[in-house]
């Protein structure tokens, strides 16, 4: 793809990678989401109820929130915005969450992150901790997690749930393959390492402190790339043919890397220089040429995201009410 474009394939020839079409399984998720969130409100008089906790005015936080209210909207989840000022105290939103878990219409919790640094450096914690672990559709209080580590998930982080259905409905192998997360953070690279695990991959999780990155993610079958460094992932980090998962959502506003990522005359160069932004992966374009499949950004794991909200916030509906209803994605 790349190397066609630029003339700039490798000695080897160039694979061109198949692309991991994020957003069209985002749409056929919702649309399979939709008649199970229907059935529900007409068993139940009302529809599976998602609550998202906003505090302050982060402006990439305001589109996310605003784009899950949105697909909320859409699938018929009742998706309501607590919103509080950047002012607020920590004492304010551990409140807010308290009303929540003891609300009737309310079957999902999520509070967006980041919470200002205002809150204290353990807030993050303090307010997921307090989450009752049945509304928690982020998948981030401790016996969500604990049950997670011991294979027997009830509610996942959303990102890597999101990629382990498009690995899955794409065909791609997992049992068996070696498969690198690079990043280890509680909400994408841990849990990611884990279900890989459960389907039985072999596993290696990669850090800021990996000894010679490129050569370890070298030997990977699926490559996730989690991190939020710009171009991170090069070709020498891809076994050709590998499966390349990548998670990065990093806006760039330096012509001089974009001009790294994108040769002139590539069409996202023209689209940066009108509007002096872009949003970018951590995987560079060029490993297009060296991967079997990879997930573009934008288009490829951030829709999927929203997708799963969804699944987990009727998943967690159902849980409540006792019922058992078909799970309208594979993964249960
Ligand atoms: P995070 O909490 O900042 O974690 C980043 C991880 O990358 C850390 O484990 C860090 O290692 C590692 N790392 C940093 N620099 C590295 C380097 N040079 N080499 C190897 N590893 C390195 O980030 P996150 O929340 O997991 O998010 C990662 C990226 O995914 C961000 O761009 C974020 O915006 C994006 N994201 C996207 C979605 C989506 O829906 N598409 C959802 C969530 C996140 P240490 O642990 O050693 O510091």
């Amino acid at each position: 793809m790349y190397a066609r474009l630029h003339g700039d394939g490798n000695e080897q020839g160039s694979v061109t990678a198949r692309v991991l079409d994020g957003r069209a399984l985002a749409d056929q998720l919702r649309d399979e989401v939709a008649p199970e969130v229907a059935a529900f409100t007409r068993q139940y008089g009302r529809p599976p109820g998602l609550a998202i906790v906003l505090v302050g005015e982060n402006p990439a936080s305001e589109v996310y929130v605003r784009n899950k209210l949105k697909t909320g909207r859409e699938v018929g989840v009742r998706a309501d915005l607590e919103r509080l000022p950047g002012s607020a105290a920590l004492t304010d939103v551990l409140e807010l969450v308290g009303r929540l878990n003891a609300s009737e219409v309310h079957d999902g919790i999520l509070v967006q992150a980041p919470l200002p640094g205002s809150l204290g450096r353990d807030a993050a914690s303090r307010v997921f901790d307090t989450i009752a672990p049945e509304k928690d559709v982020d998948g981030f209080t401790p016996g969500n997690v604990g049950r997670l580590v011991q294979g027997r998930p009830t509610l996942v982080p959303c990102t890597p749930l999101g990629i382990i259905e498009l690995l899955t409905r794409e065909g791609v192998p997992i049992a068996g393959r070696h498969a690198c997360v690079i990043g280890r953070s509680e909400i994408v690279g841990k849990p990611m390492a884990l279900l890989l695990l459960q389907r039985d991959a072999t596993v290696t999780i990669c850090h800021s402190k990996t000894s010679d990155l490129a050569a370890v993610c070298r030997s990977s079958d699926i490559l996730v790339a989690a991190v939020g460094r710009t171009g991170l992932v090069t070709k020498d980090f891809v076994k050709r043919g590998a499966t390349v998962v990548d998670v990065g959502m990093n806006t760039v506003t330096d012509a001089s890397v974009a001009a790294s990522l994108f040769p002139e005359g590539h069409p996202r160069l023209a689209r940066f220089r009108e509007r002096g932004s872009m949003l970018v992966g951590d995987v560079h374009p060029s490993v297009a040429d060296v991967a079997g499949a990879l997930t573009p950004v934008p288009g490829g794991v951030g829709p999927l995201t929203i997708a799963m909200l969804m699944m987990n916030t009727l998943r967690a509906a159902r849980a409540r009410v006792g019922a058992s209803g078909r799970s309208p994605a594979r993964i249960s």
